[in-house]
């Protein structure tokens, strides 16, 4: 009975850590995806950079709120292409953003969008660090850097502009997605 018990013991601790480690190794996609839109924010979204932190991870802390930007062409931005229709989201604080109906492909390696879906919720400010001038791109929810906005390249969209957004920054939210559909009898079945 005692070499019972210590052996269903070893199970349910060995299975215990599989699951852990199952759950641990499963790939996160850098730009977070979920099935229903946040909750838009109500007024100014303040917190602490410790709150930020906690909220965050280390690669969106480093691009929303120190202004950091994402290496062209990662995984984000392959991520990004392979979307379908949706809608985008600040991942800091649910304030909508963009809609893939202005996405474009601009070979920048960074999300493109020729227009915002909320214009109200981004902030355009001129940048002129790193020896350039530019119109930083700031969300105006939680006044997160997004990325910057560049106007006149010639690209044959609706409006020759180009919102290069850090794609980290962003939560995304396919539209349409419901929940799989309880199969219907197939022909085979039905006979
Ligand atoms: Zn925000």
């Amino acid at each position: 009975m005692k070499y019972g018990f210590q052996l269903v013991s070893a199970i349910v601790i060995a299975v215990g850590i599989g699951v852990i480690m199952a759950q641990e190794s499963a790939p996160q996609k850098p730009m977070k995806t979920q099935p229903t839109a946040p909750a838009a924010p109500q007024g100014k979204v303040e917190k602490s950079a410790a709150e930020w932190k906690a909220q965050l991870t280390p690669e969106q802390y480093r691009v929303l709120r120190q202004a950091g930007t994402e290496p062209p062409n990662g995984e984000v931005y392959h991520q990004f292409k392979k979307q379908g229709g949706g809608t985008y989201y600040c991942v800091g604080c649910g304030a909508e953003l963009f809609s893939s109906q202005h996405k474009f492909d601009s070979r920048c390696g960074w999300p493109s969008f020729f227009d915002a879906s909320q214009n109200k919720n981004l902030i355009l400010r001129e940048d002129t660090s790193h020896g350039m001038r530019r119109i930083e791109v700031l969300c105006a929810g939680c006044d997160g850097h997004l990325g910057h906005l560049f106007k006149g390249e010639g690209f044959a969209t609706p409006k020759d502009q180009r919102y290069c957004i850090n794609g980290v920054t962003l939560l995304f939210v396919p539209e349409g997605e419901e929940k799989p559909a309880v199969k219907k009898p197939t022909e085979e079945t039905k006979k």
